[in-house]
């Protein structure tokens, strides 16, 4: 095991939502951009932290989640529609964000977070019109 060294991201006011995780530097489309690290739980686990308000939990696989909300920076990762990161599973079965689109230095990271209730509260003009029609599932 070994830990990368996340001085290529910072924590700063963000234009969506509170703080917000933002590259200090460039990343080219698919890059890995850090490890999501944290306390690994299980689906039953995962519901209850949920339940409770706990929103920085990431999905691995079906009954592996982990939750980031003791990490320094993950937990500013805010949701866009129009996101510019994503998550992968990298061949030691690291969870791993990496970078979705090229990404410029001062950039704001942001991933689709996937569950339905988010698009309810999204501000973007997508999701204004997702919510009329959404019906769909
Ligand atoms: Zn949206």
């Amino acid at each position: 095991m070994y830990k990368m060294t996340a001085n290529n991201l910072t924590v700063k006011d963000s234009s969506v939502h509170g703080m917000g995780l933002f590259s200090t530097m460039d990343h080219k489309e698919g890059q890995i951009i850090t490890i999501i690290s944290g306390e690994l739980i299980d689906a039953d686990e995962c519901v209850k932290r949920e339940d409770e308000g706990n929103v920085y939990i990431f999905y691995k696989d079906e009954d592996e989640y982990i939750d980031a909300s003791n990490h320094s920076q993950l937990r500013y990762l805010n949701h866009s529609c129009n996101y510019n990161c994503d998550i992968d599973e990298d061949e030691n079965g690291n969870l791993i964000l990496f970078a979705a689109t090229d990404i410029r230095s001062g950039e704001e990271l942001t991933i689709d977070y996937g569950y339905d209730e988010i698009y309810d509260y999204c501000s973007c003009s997508d999701c204004g019109n997702k919510s009329e029609q959404n019906d769909t599932k």
